[in-house]
């Protein structure tokens, strides 16, 4: 389970703002005191636009040490969707310090990469930090960002607008041979799924993987809210690992 980043720790103003395709818009911050990266590829702040007291998580797609460069994904609608679609130049926004969860283990020797639009970022960069093969499926809203990155990516049409179908594609990949690592990002209910199939069908090793929801789809409908802190609490004090403690987790949901 990854960390969630503090509060707004710094604030930075909008150098510039480029239009990298229909639902992508990327924001380069000047952030007041410099910037100190974790040095985790899938590292992410919080980012707080003006007006607003609530955050949202964006990964640092790339940095310097004064500057960090963020991709927004345009949604139908949405509190940084609607900022970033402003003339945002000159804006000073809240980041919090960066936090990253992508922990390679050491025997790793591929790296399986898959996300949907708002995972692109990480995937990027990740995929640029290693040496070892990597093999990466990105679910796209509209068409292929084939300038994006360098790195060898597999687009994959996502099913509809405003969803997502990355549970059925993982189901049906051959994994590599031998040890490995598997990091994911997307809709959080299709990620619960994927974590239950890599953990019990697959039969992964918690370190081998990294599914992480980076937003739900389920958000304005009726759901059963369940707090994850105490049960990570309360697993990590029985001495669970992440794979035992997610199980506890969907159970509390009632999604087993
Ligand atoms: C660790 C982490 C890193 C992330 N990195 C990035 C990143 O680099 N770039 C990025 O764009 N996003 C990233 N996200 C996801 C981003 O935080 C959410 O998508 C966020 O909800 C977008 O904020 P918003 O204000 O535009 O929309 P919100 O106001 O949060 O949501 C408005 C509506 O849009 C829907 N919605 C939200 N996200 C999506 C989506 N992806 N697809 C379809 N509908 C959606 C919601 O269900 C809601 O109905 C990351 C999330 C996490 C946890």
């Amino acid at each position: 389970m990854p960390a969630r980043p503090e509060a707004r720790a710094s604030t930075g103003t909008v150098t510039d703002r480029e239009v990298l395709g229909d639902h992508l818009i990327r924001v380069t911050i000047e952030v007041d005191g410099g910037f100190s990266s974790t040095g985790v590829p899938d590292e992410w702040v919080a980012l707080t636009v003006p007006g607003q007291f609530q955050t949202r998580y964006y990964t640092v797609r790339s940095f310097t040490g004064t500057q960090v460069v963020l991709d927004v994904v345009i949604h139908d609608e949405g509190l940084v969707t609607q900022w970033a679609q402003t003339d945002c130049v000159g804006d000073v926004v809240g980041l919090s310090d960066p936090k990253g969860s992508f922990e390679l283990p050491a025997d790793a020797a591929w790296v399986v990469l898959v996300g949907d639009l708002t995972g692109l970022p990480a995937i990027a960069r990740i995929g640029e930090s290693t040496d070892l093969p990597v093999t990466a499926y990105v679910e796209t809203p509209d068409h292929p960002l084939s300038g994006y990155t360098d790195l060898p990516v597999t687009w994959v049409d996502a099913p509809g607008p405003e969803q997502s179908g990355l549970a059925a594609l993982v189901r049906g990949l051959d994994w590599p041979a031998g040890a490995g690592y598997f990091w994911m990002a997307g809709e959080s209910a299709q990620m619960r799924e994927i974590r239950r199939h890599v953990r019990h069908d697959v039969g992964m090793a918690p370190t081998a993987y990294d599914v992480m929801g980076y937003w739900s789809a389920s958000r304005g409908r009726q759901r059963r809210a369940v707090d994850p802190g105490p049960i990570y609490a309360a697993g990590k004090a029985a001495g669970k690992d992440d794979g035992q403690i997610w199980d506890d987790y969907d159970k509390a949901r009632g999604d087993t």
